[in-house]
């Protein structure tokens, strides 16, 4: 074939390709149009997952009588003249290219009413090509109907979803906005039935819940960097935070921070099994930016189990032009200048708000099942449970009231836990303590990783992890495949306390290993390093260090199944209790149940 130059239509779909993907592309599209022209209130008619139609009506500023074509013409928009402008932009468009892109690859009803204009406009195009044209009475504002999309590109129609997965995805997409934009009525309804709806109060906790559902919309976490900032921290929680030191030094480098996070973020109790939940705004455009979105995983690191994530809805706010918004046709990608700033200050807003927030996990009465001690020898163990209590015949005089009784003041919404006092050990692996409020079941495994990780943190950054010599150094052999990524890694290991030396062919010499760990292994000390060298996939040094840590304080704490002395568990108890955040593992399992006095009261009938 000789070389030509292609049809106009032809380049229309190719490059309507880019932008419009699915029916939530056009919906995506269609809103931050509505947003950018100042409307107040967004109300979206779908039918058919979209595909049959996709209508967004908007009381915005309307499009003047004589732009109304021109606002359907490739590359034209009234929000930016130069380049300059791409780094000075306070609006979601600015490409000219989304209602080309919808107009060539469906059917478009268009009635507009510019809000200074008597009359509006109505324009009726089909694959791009005006059919009618005509004035017509309406309010201010703008509505844009969308019908049978991909109607001319039937390769674009078999690579669809479902119906309902499309519909889900417009849902989310919607809420998403919602979130963002408080202060704008939102109404949604797929099929005659309003699924989605928000009133523009400016209320973010109305659109959480409207998103989210009541229950989880309560138990989200604000976080706030710029609160955190106005109120210093107490200088030792740097210690535990390395990776938020090194970035506030290098904002002071830029003289000022350049960077805002705020939003909700989720208890590490309420979790999810991918990364979708993580929604990320910047300057109020909808992001998906994968190093961010680790930023966040990464700051409930200790506090997840593998494989689950958190919820969080984060809006970052960085001056236009720290932030190049020109990156990819759907504006779905932006590169920040300062990206390491911005990585720092999501990683470490959400870390902070985390640590001052993990709370004991309360034991739903119903799960509340406890097996009896000391089955006979071949008993099936006896399952105490509260039901039980519930159908025994009750004793039905309520206890008075003491009012001599102290009055138990309530735990406070924070990190720390109340001093305890050890009652005893159960089935080697739980010490049972007694607090001011109640019982305390402590998981002895758990509770010294956390101990061991924040005694090993703290002298790390500090640079003094204090190490010990090994009586008698230690060859281990390691795998050929391994050997490499050691080697590579022997000056992180030393930082971290560790002596190791190569010594010949895939052999390493220990000499030393960290006093906090105590008498591990050294072997099976190199052997967890080597592992988590090849899970890496952290971006910056130091979380990969944290992350060492951790794993070699779990190999280091007391197991389960350890017989512990009363003065060991007191200890073990009183340790804990220093810790900055008590209430997790490193790994984020809880290290203790807690049964208030209330519960107790409760199941033993004493009270309502
Ligand atoms: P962009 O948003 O990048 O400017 P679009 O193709 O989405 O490009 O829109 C083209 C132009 O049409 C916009 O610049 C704006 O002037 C006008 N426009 C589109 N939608 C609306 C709307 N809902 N209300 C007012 N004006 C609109
Ligand atoms: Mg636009």
């Amino acid at each position: 074939m000789p070389i030509r130059l292609l049809a106009d239509d032809v380049v229309s779909q190719i490059a309507a390709g880019e932008v419009i993907e699915r029916p939530a592309s056009v919906v995506k599209e269609l809103v931050e149009n509505a947003l950018d022209a100042g409307a107040r209130a967004i109300t979206l008619t779908i039918e058919g997952g979209g595909r049959g139609l996709i209508r967004v009506a908007d009381d915005g500023q309307g499009i003047p009588a004589g732009e109304v074509e021109l606002a359907f013409a490739r590359h034209a928009t009234s929000k930016l003249a130069v380049t300059d402008d791409l780094f000075a932009l306070n609006t979601l468009g600015f490409r000219g290219e989304a209602l080309a892109a919808i107009a060539s690859v469906s059917r478009v009803h268009a009635l507009t009413r510019a809000r200074d204009e008597s009359a509006g406009v109505q324009l009726r195009l089909e694959g791009g090509r005006v059919l009618e044209r005509s004035a017509l009475g309406a309010p201010p504002g703008t509505v844009i109907s969308v019908s049978d999309l991909f109607f001319n590109v039937p390769a674009r129609l078999k690579f669809l979803k479902s119906e309902s997965a499309e519909r889900s995805h417009i849902t989310g997409l919607v809420a998403r906005y919602a979130l963002a934009y408080p202060h704008v009525r939102f109404k949604l309804s797929h099929d005659g039935r309003t699924v989605f709806q928000t009133h523009g109060t400016g209320d973010v906790r109305e659109a959480l819940v409207a998103a989210y559902g009541v229950e989880i919309a309560k138990s989200l976490i604000a976080v706030d960097s710029a609160a955190d900032s106005a109120a210093p921290p107490p200088a030792s929680e740097d210690d535990l935070d390395p990776l938020g030191a090194v970035v506030r030094e290098r904002q002071a480098d830029y003289g000022r921070p350049t960077v805002r996070v705020h939003g909700f973020i989720s208890p590490p109790s309420l979790n999810r099994a991918n990364r979708k939940d993580i929604t990320l705004f910047a300057n109020g455009r909808w992001i998906q930016d994968a190093r961010l979105t680790a930023a966040v995983t990464q700051a409930y690191h200790t506090m997840l189990m593998v494989g689950r994530y958190p919820l969080a809805v984060l809006f970052i706010e960085t001056p236009p032009a720290e932030v190049d918004v020109n990156v990819h046709p759907t504006k779905a990608e932006v590169r920040f200048r300062y990206a390491e700033a911005v990585f720092g200050s999501v990683e470490r807003t959400v870390r902070r708000a985390l640590t001052m927030n993990a709370p004991v996990p309360h034991l739903a009465p119903r799960q509340w099942q406890i097996y009896a001690p000391d089955p006979r020898p071949g008993d099936t163990p006896r399952l105490w449970s509260p039901d039980w209590f519930a159908a025994a015949p009750a004793d039905s005089t309520p206890q008075p009231a003491d009012p001599a009784a102290p009055v138990q003041p309530p735990l406070p919404h924070a990190v720390a836990i109340p001093l305890l006092r050890v009652i005893g050990q159960i089935g080697a692996a739980y010490i049972v303590a007694e607090g001011p409020d109640g019982l305390y079941l402590i998981d002895q495994h758990a509770a010294h990783e956390r101990v061991l990780y924040e005694q090993f943190s703290v002298q790390h950054a500090a640079a003094q992890v204090v190490s010990q010599n090994l009586l008698h150094p230690m060859a281990v052999h390691v795998p050929a495949e391994s050997a490499g990524l050691l080697e590579a890694n022997l000056d992180l290991l030393n930082a971290i306390g560790f002596g190791v030396e190569s010594f010949g062919a895939n052999t390493f010499l220990v000499r030393a290993l960290p006093t906090v760990l105590g008498q591990v292994d050294p072997a099976r000390a190199v052997r967890v390093v080597i592992e988590d060298f090849e899970e890496d996939e952290t971006p910056l040094a130091d979380a990969v260090e944290q992350r060492l840590i951790a794993r070699i304080c779990k190999r280091a704490a007391i197991k389960a199944g350890q017989t512990l002395t009363p003065a060991e568990m007191t200890q073990l108890v009183m340790q804990l209790e220093q810790c900055r955040a008590p209430r997790t593992c490193p790994h984020g399992r809880p290290t203790m149940i807690h049964l208030s006095v209330e519960a107790l009261e409760r199941q033993f009938g004493r009270k309502g």
